[in-house]
């Protein structure tokens, strides 16, 4: 143990002696500042730092529990020891409830020595205990910080996304319509090379017009209010928004979409499940197998509170180690005879999550993909 600095109240000479002897012998070192006033008790306390106080209990101007409770207020960790003439047992107990540490009888002062150690070492485990809890609450602080931080950034990224998707709505249209229309007047004047140019740029305007759209829609649903979220009969949405918007490419292609009877009522924004439901319906009839005429199945299973949604096609599929990378924006596997802009699944695990669900897909290649989603059930029926 290293030298420790005490503070001594006691109005005794010899006492002092008497004690500051027996710690010695016990291979205690110390510093001692001794006073007997008040005056100076609480000057030296307010003054200095200490490692320990002895104060006596009984003292002629001063009472031991004024000292104790000057020592709380000025130095609430500061280990605090009476040692003291004959004292009841009730007095002791109160002294300990108001905060002393401990009390040593002058007549049994071999206790001292021991009662010292204890409370500097229950001292030290305090102090490390609190520095331990600063250090995590300033670890706290720092990681809540750098989530906001990170909020902010993915706010303005967002803003950014969105204004820029929607400015560049306007002339990316004039290029597709001017281009559409210069081909359409100016076609014959053109010679072969001249007309292939301007069925690129057609090409390339179309291409970026569908970017731009989705992109519009992708960052819409990020500024989706809960308000708009209501109790949703999901095979109205299914029978009523959705499918008819397919009829033709239902036919086109001999598919069928077969809405299973468990579709149930979730919470949510008929609009934007409608988004979801599209974007997996249009994905079915795209990726396709050729042999076989499309089949669409949705289902849905209760899970506690929550809804699970399934799509499940009997398109080419694909590996299922890219089950999770497909739902990144532009992300794409079946790049190059199919026309797509990688921002439809984006969009939908976009809306399931602001919806407070889940979205993942499992798939084997040559026989189909299913691709799951959560819905909260409303609270009603919850
Ligand atoms: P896009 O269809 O515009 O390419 P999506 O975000 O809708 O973009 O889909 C991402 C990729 O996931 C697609 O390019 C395709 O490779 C794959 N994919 C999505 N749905 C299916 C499906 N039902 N069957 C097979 N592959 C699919």
């Amino acid at each position: 143990m290293s030298t420790i600095s005490i503070l001594y109240l006691e109005d005794s000479l010899i006492d002092l002696q008497l004690s500051l002897s027996l710690l010695r012998k016990a291979g205690i070192e110390y510093t001692v500042e001794h006073v007997e006033t008040e005056a100076g008790y609480e000057s030296a306390l307010r003054k200095g730092h200490f490692d320990l106080i002895l104060a006596d209990y009984s003292l002629p101007q001063f009472d031991g529990l004024a000292a104790l409770e000057i020592a709380r207020r000025v130095r609430p960790q500061t280990p605090f020891i009476f040692v003291s003439g004959v004292i009841g047992e009730e007095v002791a107990v109160d002294s300990l409830q108001r905060g002393a540490t401990d009390f040593v009888l002058k007549q049994r002062p071999q206790r001292l020595a021991t009662a010292v150690r204890r409370a500097l070492a229950e001292a030290a485990e305090k102090r490390a205990r609190m520095a331990a809890e600063e250090e995590r609450a300033a670890l706290l602080d720092k990681e809540k910080a750098r989530v906001e931080e990170l909020a902010g950034v993915n706010q303005r990224l967002e803003q950014f996304a969105y204004a820029a998707s929607h400015d560049l709505q306007e002339p990316v249209r004039m290029i597709k319509v001017y281009s559409q229309l210069l081909a359409k007047r100016y076609g014959d004047q053109l010679d072969e090379a001249g007309r292939q140019y301007m069925s690129f740029i057609e090409t390339g305007a179309t291409r970026m017009d569908n970017l731009v759209q989705d992109l519009l829609a992708y960052s819409r649903v990020t500024h989706m209010d809960r308000e708009s979220m209501r109790a949703v009969e999901l095979r109205e949405v299914l029978h009523n928004l959705v499918i008819p918007l397919f009829q033709p490419a239902l036919w086109e292609n001999d598919a069928e979409i077969h809405v299973d009877a468990s579709l149930p009522v979730v919470h949510g924004d008929a609009e934007r499940l409608s988004q979801v439901f599209q974007n997996l319906i249009s994905n079915s009839l795209k990726y396709r197998r050729r042999d076989v005429p499309p089949r669409i199945y949705i289902s849905a299973v209760r899970q506690d509170n929550d809804w699970l949604i399934a799509v499940r096609d009997n398109g080419i599929g694909f590996e299922k180690e890219y089950g999770e990378r497909i739902f990144g924006l532009f992300k794409r596997l079946h790049k190059g005879d199919l026309p797509g802009t990688g921002v439809g699944l984006a969009l939908a695990k976009q809306i399931v999550e602001k919806h407070g669900g889940r979205i993942w897909a499992d798939s084997t290649p040559g026989e189909g993909s299913t691709f799951y989603f959560t819905l909260a059930a409303p609270a009603a029926n919850a």
